[in-house]
């Protein structure tokens, strides 16, 4: 497991003093991003995954060719299943972890089939061009609408996916094919038999 450099007061870039107060507040409902993914997978039909770019610095301990430990800043995503290791919004702090986006996506299931990908940003200095004047200023405001827009699209996009791939036999033999649940069959809206739900592959 990763271990992250204690130094709250070496957040962010270009000297930039930075926080995850605007997601902390967009996303106040949860403690961290591992909850956020648990409800945002529990909650949506899609089940979208929800990947984060974190950056922090990292020290490098002396090697033969530094004589003293050195910051590196860190840039990287965690996926997921690994978000635990990232904490609360409190760790975070604690750690001087600083969120910069999020992604979230959809694989259908049966078919393997992936969504595209959305990216959404955290800080200010990307969030202030997608203000909104409905927003009022308020960039978690911002952030929380344009994360709903990204898991609303994965989902429609997940959706389409699955009318497409998921018909049954029934579905097949009203669109002239012998069988359905090949994961090539288009689903037909009034069938009698999977009520235009598609078959599970
Ligand atoms: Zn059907």
């Amino acid at each position: 497991m990763t271990e992250y450099h204690l130094d709250p007061d070496r957040y962010g870039l270009n000297d930039e003093k930075q926080d995850n107060s605007i997601p902390e507040k967009a996303f106040n409902y949860v403690d961290g991003l591992h909850e956020l993914y648990r409800l945002t997978y529990k909650y949506n039909d899609c089940g979208p995954w929800l990947s984060a770019l974190v950056e922090y610095y990292e020290t490098i301990e002396p090697d033969g060719f530094n004589d003293y430990p050195s910051d590196k800043l860190v840039s990287k995503w965690v996926h997921c299943g690994e978000l635990h290791t990232l904490g609360t919004w409190k760790t975070m702090q604690e750690r001087g972890i600083l969120l910069r986006a999020l992604m979230v996506g959809s694989i259908v299931e049966g078919v393997d089939q992936f969504t595209d990908t959305y990216e959404v940003p955290c800080q200010p200095d990307e969030l202030e061009k997608e203000e909104l004047p409905e927003d009022k200023g308020d960039l978690a405001i911002t952030l929380k609408r344009m994360f709903d827009r990204a898991i609303e699209a994965v989902d429609i996009e997940a959706d389409s996916i699955w009318h497409e791939t998921h018909g049954c036999d029934t579905c097949a033999k009203h669109w002239g094919k012998q069988e359905g649940c090949d994961g090539d069959t288009n689903i037909w809206l009034d069938c009698p038999e999977c009520h235009g739900h598609g078959a599970i592959i």
